[in-house]
């Protein structure tokens, strides 16, 4: 592959269309390219993971001209608690507030993943130069020093081929892509999984001193807990556990179970109305590369990572505007090494900045041992409390540190 200019537009297939495919051909068609979005499923789903924006991903969704709906529709979050669940007691309180001198994003936008797709749909609906095609399952891939050719099948169950200039795999964590292009995934899975569960029980009319977003540390069973606005008002309360090593999925998801984890964390008169519940494996993974040949990879496809401080779907994010950016160049002329360059720089940001930060806030959350528990919390204590160490802490949680690490790296 050399620098030479082709002809413009060329043409990227993304295979998924969960949040990062939707930003990432958003972006791409903000460089002029052609894009063809593959997706699995029929239609998008209302997929209850993610709703946590970090103030750096807000920026660059500003940029694609999608915040508006965005904050109109979201709630907006500039604080988040950390609390001790055995003495009730809250150990520190950060606000991105203290970062209003570099964004006009201080805060967290909670915008479930589902709404972030839906409202991608909307903005490209009328472009004819994204293709956006559902019931279509890629099942192989091909390329050679000119194209690559994803392999599917398609809306009326037979195989086609279809052929592009790139393709980039943001088909989640079990990626069809990344194996099709021999990359290892890695890394290591939690033997515990997530539950999350969400109910229309105010948690706040009920007394309690929360903010939107609030994480539980616990020996025995910590929780998160943040509200999202579903349909609403009046919105949402989603609880997040650990489940136990003897619980089996369908014990976790029973009604029993459910009721029994709620009326623990926070015992009320009557049952919990439970709106949903989910339950997810949780892992640490980075693939060794984001890049072979004309095949990339971004979001869940190339790294994974533990959900506690809304972090995974953003560093998606941050994936699909760097690798717009790459592709943009390299389709007008520009040497096809920069596309190694956002392997290289989002791999670092992974390493760095995603997957040392969520191991941490996991450790922070489960700690057993009094005396390291009492030493974290401390010094989460401490660090809210110094002025110069509050605001290092904003800039790690909206995933800004991320970014500068990615920079370090040519
Ligand atoms: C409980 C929980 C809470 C979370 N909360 C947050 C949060 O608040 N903030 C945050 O940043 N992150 C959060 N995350 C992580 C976040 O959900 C993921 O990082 C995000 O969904 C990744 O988006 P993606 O588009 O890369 O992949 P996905 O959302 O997994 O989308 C992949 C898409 O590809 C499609 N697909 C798969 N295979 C194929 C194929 N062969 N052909 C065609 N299409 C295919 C799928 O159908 C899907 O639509 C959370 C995760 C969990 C488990």
């Amino acid at each position: 592959m050399s620098g030479t200019a082709r002809t413009p537009p060329e043409h990227a297939i993304v295979v998924g269309c969960g949040p990062v495919g939707m930003v990432l051909a958003l972006a791409l068609r903000r460089c002029g390219m052609r894009v063809t979005l593959l997706e699995r499923e029929s239609e998008p789903i209302e997929d209850q993971r993610a709703a946590a924006i970090q103030p750096s991903s807000l920026e660059m969704l500003h940029a694609l001209g999608i915040v508006d709906e965005i904050r109109e529709r979201g709630l907006i979050s500039p604080t988040f608690h950390y609390r001790d669940r055995v003495s009730g007691e809250l150990v520190a309180e950060f606000d991105f507030s203290v970062l209003a001198d570099m964004t006009e994003f201080p805060f967290v936008i909670q915008y479930e993943q589902f709404k972030l797709v839906e409202t991608i749909i909307r903005k490209i609906a009328d472009d004819a130069d994204v293709r956006l095609r559902f019931s279509c399952e890629v099942t192989g891939l091909d390329q050679d020093a000119d194209s690559v050719t994803a392999v599917f099948r398609n809306e009326d169950e037979k195989e086609e081929r279809l052929r592009a200039d790139w393709l980039v795999g943001c088909d989640g964590y079990g990626s069809v892509v990344r194996r099709a292009a021999g990359i290892e995934f890695v890394g290591f899975t939690y033997p515990e999984r997530f539950v999350k569960i969400g109910s229309d029980f105010d948690f706040l009319a009920a007394g309690q001193a929360l903010c939107i977003r609030n994480f539980f540390s616990d020996p025995e069973e910590w929780c998160n807990l943040f509200k999202v606005n579903g349909y609403g008002p009046p919105g949402i309360w989603r609880t997040v556990f650990p489940t136990r090593l003897d619980e089996t999925p369908e014990d976790c998801l029973s009604e029993r179970s459910i009721q029994g984890r709620l009326q623990k964390f926070f015992p009320k008169t009557g049952d919990y109305n439970i709106i949903y519940a989910g339950i997810y494996d949780v892992h640490q993974r980075v693939a060794e590369t984001f890049r072979k040949g004309r095949i990339l990879l971004a979001g869940d496809a190339a790294h994974v990572n533990n959900p506690i401080g809304g972090l995974g779907m953003n560093g998606g994010i941050h994936d699909a505007i760097g690798l717009a950016k790459a592709l943009g160049s390299v389709s007008e002329g520009a040497s096809d090494a920069l596309l190694d360059s956002y392997s290289r720089q989002r791999h670092k940001a992974q390493m760095d900045g995603v997957q040392a930060t969520s191991m941490a806030n996991k450790k922070l959350m489960e700690a057993r041992d009094p005396a390291v528990r009492r030493r974290q919390l401390d010094d989460v204590r401490r660090t809210a409390e110094d002025p110069a160490r509050h605001r290092a802490y904003c800039l790690n949680a909206g995933m800004y540190t991320s970014l500068e690490q990615a920079s370090t790296v040519a």
